[in-house]
C-alpha cells in the first residue's frame, strides 16, 4: 500500500470529487507524492490529508486521474467482482425482465473507462482508459466468476481510446466464440453477430422506449427514421401497426433489420429503405406539398445519431434537428404522434425542446407533449455527473 503514489488536490477541486465526479484534470492537482507511472493506481487526498479515493493515473490524458473508488482500495480481481456485482444488482432491480443489457456503464457506475455489455451469455468489454485497459485480464476473471459466461469479447475499436494513447484491439478474451448470438429484447429474438457492425453490437439504451413508443402504434401507419436494425419498427409492427416504413443509411443495418424482422415473423409489416433520412424527409415533404397530397403517417419516430462530438458542433446539430422535425411535422397526419430522441450530451433537454418548438412554429403546428423519455436504467444517470445523462426524448401529438 505504501508504494502507491498520492495525488493531493487543491482545496476547491476536492469538493468536486467528494460530490462524486470522477475526472481530475492537471490544473486541480496541488502536488504528487511519489512517482506514478501511466496506468498506475493512485490515491487521492485533499490538502488536509483526508482521503478522497482511488483512481487511475495517466499523465498523457487530459483527465490525469479517473477516480474509481471513494476510499483507498486495492484494485484487484475482488475489487472488480464487488463493483460489477453491485452494478448488476442495479440492472436486476430496474430491468428485472431483461437478459441483455449494459452491465457497467463507465461513470454511471463509478468505473470511468469501463463498459461491459451482456448479450445473453456473452459479455462484451470496452476499456477507454489506460488503467482499465491494463487490467483487462483481472476484469475478465471477475466476469467469469460472476457470470460463468460462454465468452468474454473485447470490442476496443472506439475513437475515445486514442485520447489515452491506446491502439484498437478486438478479439476473444475468454471462451470459444464465433460471434453469433441470439439476443432477446422485450420478447423479440435478435440474431446478431457481435464481430460485425456498430459499437458493441446493438444500442441497448432504448429498450424501455421501444415499448413505450409502440403504445402509439396500434392501427397506425408508421415511419421509423434512423432505424438501425429497426428496434422501434419491430415493436411498432408487433403492437398492431398497419405498416412501418424504416429509413436507415447503412445497407448492412438494413440487411440486419430484415433478418431480425424475419426471425420475428414481421417481415410483411415492415418495409426498408437504405437512404439518407434527411434527403428522404425533405423530398417527401416537398412532394406532398407540391402534389397537394394529405399526410399519411400516424406515428413518426426520429432517432438520429449524435450530431455532436463536441460543443463546437452544437449549432450545426441544432440545424439538423430543426430540419428533420420541420419535415416530420409536414408528413404527420393532424393529431398524429412524433416521437423524437436526442442522444447528444451537448444538446440538453431544454435546448432540444426549444429547437423542436422552433420547427413547429415554422411548420405552423402546435405540439401537445404526451411523453418524456430518458435512457434505459442500464445507463444510469448520476445526479452530480452531468456527462452521464445523454438520451432524452419526447412524444408530441401534432395539432394542425
Ligand atoms: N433507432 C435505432 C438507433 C439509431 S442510431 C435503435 O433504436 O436501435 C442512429 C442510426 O442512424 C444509425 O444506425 C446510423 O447508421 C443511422 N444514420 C446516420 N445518419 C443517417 C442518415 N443521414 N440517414 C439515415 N440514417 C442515418
Amino acid at each position: 500500500m505504501s508504494t502507491v503514489a498520492k495525488i493531493v488536490l487543491k482545496p476547491k477541486d476536492a469538493e468536486r470529487v467528494v460530490s462524486g465526479h470522477p475526472w481530475i484534470y492537471a490544473t486541480s492537482i496541488r502536488k504528487i507524492d511519489g512517482q506514478p507511472s501511466d496506468g498506475d493506481v493512485v490515491y487521492i487526498e485533499d490538502g488536509r490529508n483526508r482521503p478522497l479515493g482511488t483512481g487511475f493515473y495517466n499523465s498523457k490524458s487530459k483527465i490525469v486521474v479517473r477516480v474509481i473508488a471513494k476510499e483507498f482500495v486495492d484494485v484487484n480481481e475482488d475489487f472488480f467482482v464487488d463493483r460489477i456485482t453491485k452494478a448488476l444488482e442495479v440492472r436486476k432491480r430496474h430491468l428485472p425482465n431483461a437478459s441483455s443489457y449494459r452491465v457497467v456503464n463507465a461513470e454511471g457506475d463509478f468505473l470511468s473507462g469501463l463498459i461491459i455489455d451482456k448479450y445473453e451469455d456473452v459479455l462484451v468489454l470496452q476499456t477507454s482508459s489506460l488503467g482499465m485497459d491494463r487490467r483487462k485480464d483481472i476484469i475478465t476473471k471477475a466476469l467469469v466468476r460472476i457470470f460463468s459466461p460462454r465468452a468474454v469479447v473485447e470490442r476496443n475499436d472506439i475513437s475515445a481510446r486514442k485520447f489515452e494513447g491506446l491502439p484498437d484491439s478486438s478479439g476473444v478474451l475468454y471462451g470459444n466464440f464465433n460471434g453469433e448470438v441470439e439476443v432477446k429484447i422485450n420478447g423479440f429474438v435478435l440474431p446478431i453477430n457481435l464481430y460485425a457492425g456498430h459499437k458493441t453490437g446493438l444500442y441497448l439504451d432504448q429498450q424501455v422506449n421501444y415499448v413505450n413508443v409502440a403504445k402509439f402504434a396500434k392501427n397506425a401507419n408508421v415511419l421509423d427514421c434512423f432505424s438501425f436494425f429497426g428496434g422501434f419498427a419491430l415493436h411498432a409492427a408487433h403492437a398492431g401497426a398497419v405498416h412501418v416504413h424504416a429509413l436507415e443509411q447503412s445497407p448492412e443495418a438494413v440487411e440486419l433489420g430484415k433478418k431480425i424482422a424475419a426471425a420475428n415473423n414481421l417481415s410483411d409489416k415492415i418495409s426498408w429503405e437504405a437512404v439518407n433520412a434527411f434527403d428522404w424527409l425533405k423530398a417527401e415533404a416537398n412532394r406532398i406539398v407540391k402534389e397537394k397530397l394529405e399526410p399519411v403517417y400516424d406515428l413518426i419516430i426520429l432517432d438520429p445519431p449524435s450530431f455532436t462530438r463536441n460543443r463546437q458542433a452544437v449549432p450545426d446539430a441544432l440545424r439538423g434537428y430543426k430540419e428533420i422535425h420541420l419535415r416530420a411535422f409536414k408528413l404527420i397526419k393532424p393529431g398524429g404522434v412524433v416521437a423524437t430522441f436526442c442522444c447528444s450530451h451537448h444538446v440538453d433537454l431544454n435546448l432540444f425542446h426549444d429547437v423542436i418548438v422552433a420547427a413547429a412554429t415554422d411548420a405552423r403546428v402546435l405540439l401537445r407533449r404526451i411523453s418524456l423519455y430518458s435512457q434505459a436504467p442500464d445507463h444510469p444517470i448520476i445526479a452530480s455527473i452531468p456527462e452521464t445523462e445523454y438520451l432524452k426524448g419526447f412524444a408530441f401529438e401534432v395539432i394542425k
